[in-house]
């Protein structure tokens, strides 16, 4: 039996009773609840990366001429004063930016493909540390 627990026994020791324990919970920090409609926006994430991957626009013009890119609303070339507005001009932007796409894919196709060793990769290793750990136990 703990004297704590006995009637009396703190006025017989004069102490002071323990303070009241805070039992009052805390007011918490009103936090938004996670909804599906929060992904949905069109000002959402995936949205944003859709506008930044777009290559469907050329975004610069290249010079038949001289080879040297200008702004996609530059009407003539800032270096040798072609004009952009010609067949030849956007026969040769076609054909420039169909390469350029082509390039692009093959760039994303080949770090895709290396994301996709380096995981199998780091599969292996871990494989292959487990195999060890297992040997040495
Ligand atoms: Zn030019």
């Amino acid at each position: 039996m703990r004297e704590s627990v006995v009637p009396g026994a703190a006025d017989r020791f004069g102490a002071e009773p323990p303070p009241a324990l805070e039992l009052e919970p805390k007011p918490l920090i009103p936090v938004p609840t996670p909804t599906q409609a929060r992904f949905d926006t069109a000002s959402g994430p995936d949205q944003l990366a859709l506008e930044t991957q777009s290559d469907e626009e050329q975004p610069f013009v290249v010079c038949a001429r001289c080879r040297n890119e200008a702004g996609k609303f530059a009407q003539s070339c800032p270096t040798c004063g072609a004009s952009f507005d010609t067949p030849e001009q956007r026969e040769h932007n076609a054909r420039v930016w169909a390469e350029r796409k082509a390039q692009l894919q093959a760039d994303r196709e080949s770090a895709h493909q290396r994301q996709e060793a380096m995981l199998e990769d780091a599969k292996h290793q871990a494989s292959v540390r487990h195999n060890e750990a297992v040997e040495l136990a």
